[in-house]
Parts: structure tokens; sequence; C-alpha cells
């Protein structure tokens, strides 16, 4: 194996992103070095491309990018006994600390001290990422490295899709971008009565539409009420699951519930955004956070749940080389597309 190895990278504190040679990563005693398969564009490296204020803020530079992966364990830390080379593997992004009260209570995913491959620390836009062992999360077969590389936004969907019941719900999920989509199908899956989308984007409504039994609305042009009546609904929606992190979503959001519903926030609004309180309140709302995934729980139901017959293969549009991934980044950005997958493997030349 060379020492070097490909990588996109952020190496000056400005837009873009290189194809950089790096060093291939060093293990530690409890790591593993993952040869990369392939990886996922997220919504996080096209603010990291961008180089927004967030971004600007809290990646150090420089930084190999990206955190949505699959490949094949090729190196074992010493410690590693419970994993083994060859092993088809995805991984938990965030590496957490062993030091908060959470974390020693279990709860993985509350703690503050996290910190994100492709965003605090090395990533895993590269031929070699160096991850905890801990973080591993094997593959079964039946779960292809295409799928495997898109495991962390769905566990985004999955775990705020299963915050509250479901089972006979009506459900309102605002945003269909590749994880309101992926949140919709899983909503779907578990037994949910309607299951309505919306966006603003018709490209999205109709990806949405062959990704899973969903009823879509363009609120720009369409009113919700009128799919509220079409579907002979009488109180509202039990549960929103927001994805687009919008205020205008949110309020329409608010407005379509039935007194007593639960939201589920994951979209996250640019800056502070004014909210209707008054009117939560007296519709008694109970409103929940979601950050991430519940770390191990939600891999452990996500793996299970597609094991089982949950298919969200079509929410991946565009399947391209890493070489040409400054059009992988274009054609995300221009929102006319789902989830991309760029492939690390050599080119055949
Ligand atoms: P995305 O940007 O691809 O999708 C958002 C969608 O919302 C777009 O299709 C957009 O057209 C739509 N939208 C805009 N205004 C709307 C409106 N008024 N009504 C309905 N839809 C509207 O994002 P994504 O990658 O699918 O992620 C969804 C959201 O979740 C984003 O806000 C992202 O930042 C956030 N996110 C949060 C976490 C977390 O841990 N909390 C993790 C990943 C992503
Ligand atoms: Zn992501």
């Amino acid at each position: 194996m060379s020492n070097e190895m490909k990588a996109l990278a952020k190496m000056a504190p400005a837009p873009g992103l290189d194809l950089i040679r790096a060093p291939v990563p060093e293990i530690g005693p409890d790591d593993v070095l993952i040869k990369v398969r392939k990886t996922g564009i997220c919504g996080t490296d096209i603010h990291i491309w961008d180089w927004d204020e967030w971004a600007a803020k809290t990646v150090p530079v420089p930084l190999i990018t990206g955190h949505e992966f699959a490949g094949e364990i090729v190196e074992l830390g010493r410690n590693v006994t419970d994993l083994s080379l060859g092993q088809r593997v995805s991984g938990e992004g965030h590496l957490i600390g062993k030091h908060s009260r959470q974390s020693r209570a279990g709860k993985f995913h509350l703690d503050p001290e996290t910190r994100g491959i492709g965003v605090n620390e090395q990533g895993a836009f590269a031929e070699y990422l160096k991850l905890p062992a801990f973080n591993a999360v094997p593959l079964p077969d039946e779960i292809d490295d295409e799928i495997g590389a898109i495991l962390d936004p769905l566990g985004n969907a999955v775990h705020t899709a299963l915050s509250f019941d479901l089972v006979g719900e009506d459900v309102l999920v605002t945003g269909a971008g590749p994880i309101g989509i992926m949140a919709a199908a899983v909503a779907r899956h578990v037994g949910a009565r309607h299951v309505v989308i919306t966006d603003i984007n018709p490209d999205r409504l109709t990806l949405a539409r062959e990704v899973a039994d969903v009823e879509t609305v363009n609120v720009a042009k369409e009113d919700l009420k009128d799919t509220i009546a079409h579907l002979k609904m009488k109180e509202g929606f039990d549960v929103g699951l927001e994805m687009s992190g919008n205020q205008v979503a949110l309020d329409q959001m608010v407005e379509a519930l039935v007194m007593g519903g639960h939201i589920a926030l994951l979209g996250i609004p640019p800056g502070k955004s004014p909210v209707d309180w008054s009117r939560i309140v007296f519709k008694a709302i109970t409103i929940k956070g979601v950050y991430g995934r519940e770390i191990f729980e939600t891999w452990y139901k996500m793996i299970a749940m597609l094991e089982n017959g949950l298919d969200i293969r079509n929410v991946i549009t565009h399947r391209m080389h890493v070489d040409d991934y400054r059009k992988g980044f274009e054609t995300m950005k221009s929102g006319a597309s789902g989830k991309i997958v760029l492939d690390w493997s050599a080119r055949e030349v």
C-alpha cells in the first residue's frame, strides 16, 4: 500500500474543495483503517464548500471533509478484537467523549464534547479513513456500499421519525430534501396512516413520490388544507417532522397539527427565527430538537428496517467518480438531485 492517498480537502478559508494527495492516516491501538469505497455528499459538505459563516467558524483548515461513507477494514489497531480485516463497514461520524454525565449514562448522542469527522476532524472524502473501532458499524451483505454510504443521513431521518409513535398516525413532513424524503419513507414503513410531504421545489416532490408512497404538496402553489380535506382528515396531523429549516414551513406545520400534536425538529433555521410561541402553547404542542442519530440504537434500527423491506434506494439520483466531484457539488447545489454518491475506486487507465 502506498503511504499516500487521494482526498478531497478544504485547503484555504475560501469556497471550494481540492482533490489532493495526503498521507494515509496512522491508526492508534483502538482505531481501524477503512479503505473507502463510496461516500455521500451531504448538505453540510455544501456549507463547507461555500465557506459560509457556520463553516468559517467551525471547520479548521486544512481539513479532509466528508462524513458519509462505506468501505472495508484494511488495518486493525492492536486492541481491536471484535472486527476483522476485509469486513465491510459504515460508521458513526460523531466521535463522542467519555466524560460527560450523558455519555457516562450511555446517552452517547447527547455528549457535548462530540466532534464530527469531516467537520472538526479528518474526514471520509479520502481513499483511507481512520476511525475509532467503537464507531465502525459492520454492514450485512444485503446492504451494498452505496446504501452504506447514505446510512448517516438515513440515520438522521430514522432518529427524527422514530421520535414519536407513528403507528396509525397522520404525519406531516415539511421539506422534501433527501432526509425529509427518507423520513417520509420510514414513517410509511413503520405504519403511519397518511404521510404528507411538502416542498416548494417540484423536482424534489417528484423524487419523494419515486421513493415512497406519500402524498406531496407544493406549498408554493397548492393549499395544504385541500390535501387534508382530500384525505378526509378531521383534526389535523398528529406528528410533524420538520426537515426544511424554513420558518414558513414550521408555521404551517403548527397550524396543520392537532391539539396536543408532536413536532420533531431536524431542519436547521439560519440564525434566529421568529416563532409564534403562543400558538404552540395554546395548541399544547410538544417540540423535540433532534441532533444526529441516537448513535448505535439508530444504526441498529435502520439496518433492521432495511433488512425488513425499507427501500430508499431511489433517493440516490446521481452516482459519479470522485474525480468528477465538481460536477457532483454543482448538481447538489442546484437542488436538482437527491443523494449523490461518489465512487472512490481507482480508475482504470
Ligand atoms: P435540503 O436542503 O436538501 O432540503 C430542504 C428542503 O426544504 C429543500 O428541498 C427545500 O426546497 C425545502 N423547503 C424550503 N422551504 C420550504 C417550505 N416553506 N416548505 C417546505 N419545504 C421547504 O436538506 P436535507 O439534507 O434533506 O436536510 C434537511 C434539514 O435538516 C436541513 O435543514 C439540514 O440542515 C438539517 N440537518 C440537520 C441535522 C441535525 O442533526 N439536526 C442533520 C442533517 C441535516
Ligand atoms: Zn451528512
